[in-house]
């Protein structure tokens, strides 16, 4: 059981275990929470390089979280298996790169790596207060799915999840609506997904609405999620340090709220062998432009082919920046007021972990084009911007793992429009098409969300 304790990035709140700290989510000083040290290798350190997927996991979850071993065991292992993988990931090698294939678990995506293990994990700690708790989520299509396998089914939780009507593909609506326990709410407003983001953020800010019915959120920011995602950092760099002799690996991810890339950042600082992180963005640039200027400035969001990646602020990305103004809380806040002022932060020099680049709309075709004709790989359109960036930054001693964030199925249309066939797809999505979905159509409106929640809520 770990003593760690959790502090906010702004310095203004006093510190709160794990367990806190993972029903919080975010900190009441608007700050986001990050373990006061990270912890360096101890004395088993030397047999992770040959531990099972679950086992690495347990080791990580047991140093971070204030839980018994017979939680974590517990947590773990019914997080992962309901995975088709035994394994949980799978890192094949594809032409000049390595495919870290995250996308085993029930939704095809690879949120579900965390999702499934924070579903769990929300359970047993309502479990042990005797609490409660009301989940409201906003999607654009893919973490909507991944939030509802998470936690359907499970007591004391009720999940509302907002999506906007006739406007999130069919496969995507299916995935959410096809749910029917009865902890499930799927809602589709009639509006955009800016308005369903709006609706929970109004609803959030009503903070005695939000204490009366213990609303809570399952958004990238939450630690347990980046915590849980290290475990393939370092479960894939061990693993091809001692199929290739190679000292160290780098990681080109498919970047777009930092959370993952972020993961593999903590992983490298608590000793994984990782030489280099190759960041990964579409037109929505605003981090790959950070990591080459030292500028981050705020642009419009643009559609493209990775939607899941279609984000200007990117809200992992405090955590980072608090290391790189040396853990002061005080200059970090400087910071964050110049960006809410301005729209603009400065930070000087460079990190050499860091590489970034940007794969566009016509390379992310063609790539994934590419790797289908040279190779007989199909890659999801998120995946192939991270492939595309990291064939720019290819190193001789450490081999390079791109990870895989999602099954080529989900977005069947991209890989039409790329390859001019219709080659993508999986029994699970295919199954869905003849399913009974339930839904309920609310108006663009907090005000009949509120009332929704109040009489489904737990
Ligand atoms: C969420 C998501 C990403 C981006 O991950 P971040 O943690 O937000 O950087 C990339 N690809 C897919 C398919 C995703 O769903």
């Amino acid at each position: 059981m770990s003593t760690i304790n959790y502090i906010s990035t702004r310095g203004q709140t006093p510190p709160l275990g794990f367990s806190d700290a993972v029903q919080a989510g975010l900190a009441r000083d608007g700050g986001l929470l990050v373990p006061e040290r990270l912890l360096p290798p101890d004395d088993r350190f030397h047999q992770w390089p040959t531990m099972s997927y679950r086992e690495l996991a347990y080791e990580l979850v047991i140093r971070y979280a204030d839980l018994s071993q017979v939680e974590v065991a517990k947590l773990v292992h019914d997080a992962y298996d309901t995975f088709r993988h035994p394994e949980v990931v799978c890192c094949v090698p594809v032409g000049p790169v390595r495919i870290l294939e995250l996308f085993h678990g029930p939704t095809l995506a690879f949120k579900d790596i965390a999702l499934q293990f924070l579903g769990g994990l929300f359970s047993l700690l309502l479990e042990k207060s005797g609490g409660h708790m009301n989940i409201l989520a906003a999607t654009s299509g893919d973490t909507g799915s991944a939030a509802i396998a998470g936690v359907r089914g499970r007591a004391h939780i009720q999940i509302f999840v907002m999506h906007p009507r006739g406007r999130v593909s069919e496969v995507q609506e299916r995935q959410m609506t096809s749910v029917l326990d009865a902890n499930v709410h799927n809602l589709a407003i009639e509006g955009s997904f800016d308005d369903c983001q709006r609706i929970m953020k109004e609803l959030f800010a009503d903070l005695p609405f939000k204490d009366r019915h213990a609303l809570g959120a399952v958004n990238s920011v939450n630690w347990a999620r980046v915590l849980i995602q290290m475990v393939y950092y370092f479960h894939a760099a061990f693993r091809c340090c001692l199929e290739t002799g190679a000292p160290s690996v780098q990681f080109a991810v498919p970047t777009g709220n930092f959370g993952d890339i972020l993961a593999g950042y903590y992983a490298a600082k608590m000793g994984a062998p990782i030489k280099r992180l190759i960041l990964a963005t579409n037109e929505n640039d605003i981090l790959a432009r950070f990591f080459n200027s030292g500028e981050y400035s705020l642009g419009h969001v643009v559609p493209t082919l990775s939607p899941s990646m279609d984000i200007q602020v990117a809200s992992n990305f405090e955590r980072y920046l608090l290391d790189r103004v040396g853990g002061d809380a005080a200059k970090l806040r400087g910071l964050m007021g110049d960006f809410a002022r301005t729209g603009k932060l400065c930070v000087a020099g460079r990190d050499p972990l860091f590489v970034a680049g940007v794969g566009e709309t016509a390379a992310t075709r063609a790539t994934i084009r590419k790797y289908y004709e040279q190779h007989g790989y199909l890659l999801d359109p998120h995946t192939a911007v991270g492939v595309h960036v990291a064939e720019q930054f290819p190193d001789p001693e450490a081999p390079t793992i791109c990870l895989a964030t999602a099954h080529p199925a989900k977005f069947g249309a991209a890989i039409r429009e790329a390859t001019g066939q219709d080659l993508a797809h999986h029994p699970i999505l295919d199954a869905l098409a003849d399913l009974p979905t339930r839904c309920t159509t609310l108006p663009n409106d907090a005000a009949a969300v509120r009332d929704f929640i109040a009489t489904h809520a737990t």
